[in-house]
């Protein structure tokens, strides 16, 4: 029956939870099951969610059909509570509450106590014998109506409120007797009429119809409409609304309100976690208007909290309580996040729904309810969300711990540290070589950053946005980052940094906290990440249902380390490039490069091989046979000209050019467009002999390796099958060299990346040559959007806001555009290779969303970096689970 709109539960009603959390919305749709399951739930009635788009559209107005329907809808409440909606001697009262598909805890309306006016005031006296109850529950009403509704502001309450108090000589409202709340709800009325210029609305009928429109009304407010663009929650879901008649928790001792956690939501204890209030209502818990008690005895005893917990004040409802929340999580198969009210020693729950948890609680959880035979190992795998393994794997900031926040921007790479401030690269080797911890603070980074980022425990920037150099680059190393610290100034030249009101020396300590984008004055304690245990156990789980294999991409012997810790596969992606900015090579790279004569130039290189060499064995002896892909040099060669005045000195040294030589030489090789410039394959066609260097060395390395490795040589930025064939020409002839000079051969392959649209849409004839492709889409995604990935950071997110990408483009794969590239290179690749090895080494090789996308088109493996890893191999196991579905 879709076109009802009104779907009641509780009481006589038949069971409606079937329809679905779609249709009732959440918070309705539990209700509804709670009250089918007859748990003691008070009785209401929900307006499902298509009404809310038709409120809408006929610009806020209630339908007619609604309108018509209320009395109806009211009718079940009162057939099933006794009392009628709005009559003096007998008065129901109602809430009337929010609830979309999914729960956005806060971000709309509730209103309580409705259908009081003058004459049901004193029915609600009279029938509860509680003239005070009667009154704190109007003067409730009439604040959060004028709120909610009316729109006016609740300090105009809360003012009068507080004058009683003081007049009273009380501090807490529980302490203002009947005749007090009473000439407080005179004060409210006359509060409303001065604002409004006309009366507080007395008919209880007029008071629904208004709260119904407001809580709709709620959808679209500021708050409500950020949270769902944060969490990418679709506009047009419209919320439910519940009405449902109340229960009192403000009616005494007796009486009382909570909210509770069925498990510990920090750490995932199996143990009722919570707070109440005697003799309070609904959100005076959240509200922080008292301060709440625990619900058990041992969480007051551990946090030597004074106050009563309700196990020692009430423990009659709290064993009720207890057995219900076993119930429900046997019910719901998950932790749930409760409320509930005790009117005069009666309990009453009104939500239930699974609870918000951190990384190690939904570990634990999922681990701990496999054992108590809740859910099964594929249902736990499924169960924890990839992304929150990143708060895991990096240390936190212990949360008991004090701190001062400076500054902030953009949680650009995950996990928090301390360490003494240093302005450039080299002083952060210097002092990092010492043993001393480092932040590197810098206005942006550029590659020549990267031996100082390695170095440092974490990198601050002033510019720069999550994806800009920064950020890619610390999260590959797997270092904490806050970038675009906007207030963050600094001053190079005095080596100070200024923020807003501090300034600190070079060599002062700071704190960053990659997760938040804060960043705190001195140094914090943090909390080491724990990798065995409950995170074990589900990776363990995960790689059994896991059908991609997971490598990734590292170049540095420590990083390769990490990774395999991390359990990679392989390695996906080595950038050569890395190793070419080590302080005691540049020289020579930049020799290399400047070269005039073929001599130099092979002098160079001569002296480049046996580093290349020691390197490339490095990897190979810690990847102990596992396959590794190794790129040839790829970025603009510009990028590793000298910067300064020293650098040409030194370089002129060493060279026997001049000064000015050199310079020229540099200045022919600057680049408009250096991404789509020099780069790439295109190194190796006009200079064949650095591609010879690097293949050899690799060959080489490979027979002097303790295991035999696997290597696969990737030839970046090819557009053309002829390019690849250039390449691989100069790669084989390598291999041969140095295998018939050793008398020994070893299997190899040879591939791309696919990075460019041109290569992904010519990959029938590419891989007629390669042996593999490799998708990098970082690089893809440049190039087919148009978009550079370090300047978008400018307009990018005005593009999320208006929708024109539902994501960021370079942290999830856009599968409409880029993704059809990739579908579409892999299904030609194949039809020349069906053997060919596929897999993808950009950012989006960690995203789960990506991952999900990359299972459906058969990839053999995703590559990400190594801190990653372990969020990849959940997500492949997740994506395969949900495809065999
Ligand atoms: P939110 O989604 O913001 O939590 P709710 O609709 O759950 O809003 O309600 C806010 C508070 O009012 C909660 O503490 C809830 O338990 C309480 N409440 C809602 N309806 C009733 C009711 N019928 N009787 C008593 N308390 C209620
Ligand atoms: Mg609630
Ligand atoms: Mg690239």
């Amino acid at each position: 029956m879709p076109h009802r709109v009104l779907v009641p539960f509780g009481g006589n009603a038949a069971p409606a939870h079937w329809l679905g959390k779609n249709h009732l919305g959440g918070k309705g749709a539990n209700l509804a099951e709670m009250a089918a399951t007859g748990l003691p739930v008070p009785p209401g009635f929900i307006i499902p969610t298509p009404l809310c788009s038709q409120y809408y559209e006929a610009g806020g107005q209630l339908p007619s059909a609604l309108v018509e329907a209320l009395p109806e809808g009211l009718a079940h409440i009162e057939a099933a509570v006794g009392g009628r909606f709005g009559d003096a001697a007998n008065p129901l009262l109602v809430s009337v509450r929010s609830g979309a598909r999914v729960s956005m805890p806060g971000m709309m309306d509730t209103v309580l106590n409705l259908g009081l006016n003058r004459d049901t005031v004193e029915g609600l006296a009279r029938r509860s014998g509680n003239r005070r109850f009667a009154f704190d529950s109007f003067r409730r009403f009439i604040q959060m109506y004028a709120d909610v509704v009316l729109g006016l502001d609740h300090y105009l309450f809360e003012d009068a409120l507080e004058l009683m108090k003081d007049d009273r000589g009380v501090h807490l409202d529980t302490a203002l007797s009947a005749d007090d709340m009473e000439a407080l709800v005179g004060q409210y009325l006359a509060i409303v009429e001065e604002a409004l210029g006309r009366p507080f609305p007395m008919d209880p009928l007029e008071q629904l119809q208004g709260a119904i429109g407001a809580v709709f009304g709620s959808w679209r407010s500021e708050r409500a409409t950020v949270y769902r663009r944060l969490n990418h929650i679709p506009e047009d879901w419209g919320t439910a609304v519940t009405v449902q008649a109340m229960v009192f928790g403000n009616m005494g001792e007796d009486s009382a309100t909570g909210v509770a956690f069925t498990r510990d939501p920090a750490t995932g204890e199996r143990a009722i976690y919570g707070e109440f209030l005697v003799n309070a209502q609904g959100e005076d818990v959240v509200a922080g208007i008292r301060t709440p008690q625990y619900l058990t005895k041992s969480a007051r005893e551990r946090a030597g909290a004074a106050g009563v917990s309700m196990e020692e004040a009430m423990p009659g409802v709290f064993a009720e309580l207890a057995s219900l929340f076993a119930l429900l999580e046997r019910h719901y198969r998950d932790m749930q996040d409760i409320e509930f009210t005790v009117q005069e020693g009666r309990l009453w729950l009104l939500q239930t729904r699974t609870g918000k948890r951190t990384g190690k609680a939904a570990l634990r959880i999922a681990c701990e309810m496999v054992d108590e035979g809740l859910i099964g190992e594929t249902e736990a795998v499924q169960r924890v969300d990839p992304a929150v393994l990143d708060q895991l794997l990096h240390p936190t900031l212990d949360p008991a711990a004090p701190r001062e926040v400076i500054a902030s921007g953009l949680p650009a790479s995950p996990g928090a540290a301390s360490g003494a401030i240093v302005l450039d690269s080299q002083e952060a080797e210097r002092r990092a070589a010492l043993g001393e911890a480092v932040i590197l603070v810098r206005a942006e980074t550029s590659p020549e950053d990267i031996a100082g980022m390695h170095a440092a425990r974490g990198i601050l920037t002033a510019r720069g946005g999550m994806t800009s150099h920064a950020a890619v680059v610390a999260r590959g190393m797997g270092r904490p980052c806050v970038s675009g610290a906007g207030t963050i100034r600094i001053d190079a030249a005095e080596r100070l940094v200024h923020t807003g009101r501090h300034t600190l020396s070079e060599g002062a300590i700071i704190t960053i906290d990659g997760t938040t984008g804060q960043v705190m004055l001195g140094e914090i304690p943090t909390v080491e990440p724990e990798l065995s245990g409950h995170f074990a156990t589900l990776m363990e789980w995960a790689d059994r249902h896991r059908r991609m294999k997971v490598r990734a991409n590292a170049e540095t012997p420590a990083d390769c380390r990490v990774a395999r810790q991390f359990g990679a596969e392989g390695i996906g992606l080595a950038r050569t490039e890395h190793m070419f900015f080590d302080p005691g090579r540049i020289v020579l790279v930049r020799r290399m490069i400047l070269a005039q004569e073929p001599a130099e130039r092979a002098a160079a290189l001569a002296q480049l091989l046996p580093l290349q060499r020691a390197d490339f064995l490095e990897i190979f002896n810690e990847m102990a046979g596992l396959p590794v892909t190794i790129r040839l040099l790829d970025p603009p060669l510009h990028e590793f000209l000298p910067q300064r005045e020293q650098d040409y000195q030194e370089l002129a040294e060493a060279s026997g050019l001049s000064v000015a030589t050199l310079r020229r030489r540099a200045e022919e090789l600057r680049e408009m467009n250096p991404m789509l410039g020099h780069r790439g394959c295109r190194l190796g066609v006009t200079s064949p002999d650095i591609y010879g260097m690097q293949a050899r060395a690799i060959f080489e390395a490979a027979l002097a390796a303790r295991t035999p490795p696997f290597p696969e040589i990737m030839i970046p930025l090819v557009a053309t099958r002829r390019e690849l064939d250039l390449m691989k020409t100069v790669v084989d002839a390598a291999a041969e060299e140095v295998f018939g000079a050793a008398g020994r051969r070893l299997d190899y392959l040879v591939g791309t990346m696919i990075e460019l649209p041109r290569a992904a849409l010519r990959a029938g004839e590419i891989a007629a040559t390669a042996e593999f492709f490799s998708f990098g889409t970082n690089d893809l995604t440049q190039t087919t959007l148009g978009i550079s990935r370090d300047d978008s950071a400018h307009f990018l997110a005005a593009y999320l806001e208006q929708g024109i990408y539902p994501r960021d483009p370079f942290v999830t794969l856009d599968v409409d555009g880029v993704g059809e590239l990739v579908e579409l290179a892999a299904r030609r690749g194949r039809e020349t290779r069906p053997l060919l090895k596929l897999g993808i080494c950009g950012e989006h090789g960690g995203d789960p969303a990506s991952i999900a996308f990359v299972e459906g088109l058969g990839l053999d493996y995703v590559s990400c970096s190594p801190w990653r890893v372990p969020i990849a191999r959940l997500a492949a196991a997740q994506a395969a689970l949900a495809r065999a579905a």
